[in-house]
């Protein structure tokens, strides 16, 4: 439901959209494009019936509103009139109507918590859902909750912290052994800081106003084999704290990560290269106040103002090139992060990316993903099939099992394009192949010229039968799949039809 972003991407008559059993998204009417609703939020329209005012919603009162022409839904507390919208949400009608009258959040995160529906529906909301009276004897208050949640999970990690004069150190103990500096995203804006420690799917937080200024840089070590993870901040001020700061949202909590919300921070555009006809790679450096490193295999939003709302897209951030990990850094690490991005004219978020200049902003958020790097621990035989740009996941797999995994044998790409200027850096994946003897490629296109003498066609039984050979019966393999929905579902089928086991297979989705 409300996947409001992705649009009808892709178009109706694209190849894209027709999977074999001819499976296809729901086609929406005329008129009814994610600009015609932004056009229709600036309307000055009421949209909710209320004439602007806001209101407090019972429960009795929103399970009332449970009719398409008449429907309210809930998601994290807020209550929205939807029936406006029901035309333009690309999920179709039907999906919406799963949440009429009742508290949707539950579903909206299972399908895309990324989408800002803050701001698409700002025009719908009706109110806030009304307090609930004390909670009877016996239940628990929210902050136990939190804690009954976690037990679930891994155990919550704690955090302390302590001085000299020139530094504070904020300790958190994660009591996990695989911690790195993937596992920890910090940000400092203003007085406002935050660090929020991923831990299989759950996230910790510190969260504090700082109770003195700091200085905009700090650093962040783990010991990876006790869990435990530093951040050193420097003071502005050599005086004595006598606390860190004042808790904010969610501070010292261990929850499900999916109930954190997306966090963002802005990053400068500074580079943008052309690396194919329509596809280019682009570089974003990230405020000095921030520490991201976005885990092999995992993707980020990109949030921009389009027409006064903010749209929010997944994208997947590669290394710079395919040789980075073998050759001595230009720039400094972990400052930058590249994208390759194809923009699509008709496109809704590609062309105002490409509008970008160098020194503008993008919001780019926490990474996701259900990629796990341990999934190539003891690998003997990584399979990589990508369609188009999703080739971009496949770039830090490729750069991680090559440099990280001695046990690794082999590493093969199979690269579905339409024409040969569709291959994103072909000229790297042959040097690779001649340099590295464990990897191979294999291009195969839709709609190659005469001259093509290589492999043609779609994505087939018989060209991945043999394409997947083993190097030996017993090795252990991965075969990542990534593309249009269509060409990943398709190939999912055909490899459990070739006997690959669910935890030999990993298809990269939102
Ligand atoms: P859209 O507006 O979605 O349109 C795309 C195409 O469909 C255009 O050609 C448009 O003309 C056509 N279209 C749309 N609506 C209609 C319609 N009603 N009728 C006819 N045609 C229509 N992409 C990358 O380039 N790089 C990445 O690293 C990357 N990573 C991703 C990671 C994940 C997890 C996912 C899910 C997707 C990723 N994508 C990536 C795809 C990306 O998120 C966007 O879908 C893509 O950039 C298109 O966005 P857009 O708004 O420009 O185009
Ligand atoms: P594209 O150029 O349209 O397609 C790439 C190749 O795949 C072409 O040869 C195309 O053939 C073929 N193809 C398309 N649909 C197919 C189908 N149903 N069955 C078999 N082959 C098919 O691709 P693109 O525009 O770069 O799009 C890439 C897609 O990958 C987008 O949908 C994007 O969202 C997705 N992606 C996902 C992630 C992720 O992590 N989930 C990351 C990056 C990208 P024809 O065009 O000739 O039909």
């Amino acid at each position: 439901m409300l996947n409001v972003p992705s649009q009808s991407f892709p178009g109706p008559s694209s190849q894209q959209r027709v999977a074999s059993g001819g499976r296809s998204k729901v086609p929406l009417k005329q008129g009814r494009s994610l600009m015609d609703w932004i056009r229709l939020t600036k309307s000055g329209k009421d949209l909710t019936g209320l004439k602007g005012r806001l209101i407090e919603v019972t429960e009795e009162e929103l399970k009332k509103h449970n009719k398409k022409d008449d429907c309210w839904i809930c998601i994290r507390g807020f209550v929205y009139n939807v029936s406006p919208y029901m035309e333009y949400h690309p999920g179709g009608e039907d999906e919406l109507m799963r949440a009429a009258g009742s508290d949707g959040t539950d579903l909206f995160d299972q399908v895309h918590r990324w989408v800002n529906y803050e701001s698409m529906l700002k025009e719908c909301l009706v109110g806030r859902m009304a307090m609930k009276p004390a909670l009877p004897k016996g239940m628990l208050p929210q902050s136990q909750v939190t804690d009954t949640l976690a037990k679930e999970g891994p155990s919550s990690p704690s955090y302390d912290w302590f001085q000299t004069d020139s530094l504070v150190t904020i300790v958190i103990y994660t009591k996990q052994k695989d911690i790195n500096l993937d596992s920890v995203i910090v940000d400092h804006r203003d007085d406002s800081f935050r660090a929020e420690t991923v831990i299989k799917d759950y996230s910790y937080l510190v969260h504090v106003a700082l109770s003195h200024e700091i200085q905009e840089d700090f650093s962040v070590l783990v010991v990876e084999n006790v869990g435990k993870i530093e951040i050193v901040l420097k003071k502005k001020e050599n005086t004595s704290w006598k606390r860190l700061g004042h808790p904010l949202e969610n501070h010292n909590a261990f929850i499900p990560k999916k109930d954190t919300g997306l966090f963002y921070r802005k990053c400068q555009l500074v580079s943008k290269e052309d690396v194919t006809h329509d596809t280019k790679l682009f570089c974003l450096m990230l405020p000095p106040s921030t520490h991201l490193q976005v885990p092999a295999g995992q993707h980020v939003y990109l949030k921009l103002p389009i027409t006064g709302t903010e749209i929010v897209k997944p994208y997947t951030p590669v290394s710079d090139s395919l040789f980075s990990e073998f050759k001595e850094p230009v720039l400094p690490n972990n400052i930058y992060i590249y994208f390759l991005i194809k923009i699509y004219p008709a496109g809704f978020f590609t062309p105002e990316l490409d509008q970008l200049q160098i020194g503008d902003y993008v919001s780019v958020s926490n990474p996701e993903g259900n990629f796990i790097i341990s999934q190539l621990q003891e690998l003997e035989d990584l399979f990589l099939l990508a369609a188009g740009t999703g080739f971009t996941p496949m770039v830090k797999v490729l750069n991680y099992a090559l440099t990280n995994i001695p046990s690794l044998r082999k590493v093969k790409l199979m690269f579905f394009n339409k024409t040969e200027d569709d291959i994103i850096w072909r000229s790297q994946l042959e040097k690779l192949a001649f340099k590295d003897k464990r990897f191979e490629v294999e291009f195969v296109l839709s709609a190659p010229t005469s001259e093509w003498n290589g492999k043609q066609g779609y994505i087939s039984p018989a060209l991945l039968s043999e394409f997947l050979k083993r190097s030996s019966d017993t090795s252990k393999v991965l075969i990542c799949l990534c593309g249009p929905t269509p060409f990943t579902e398709q190939g999912m089928k055909m490899l459990h039809d070739l006997n690959f086991s669910k935890d030999e297979i990993h298809s990269f989705t939102a």
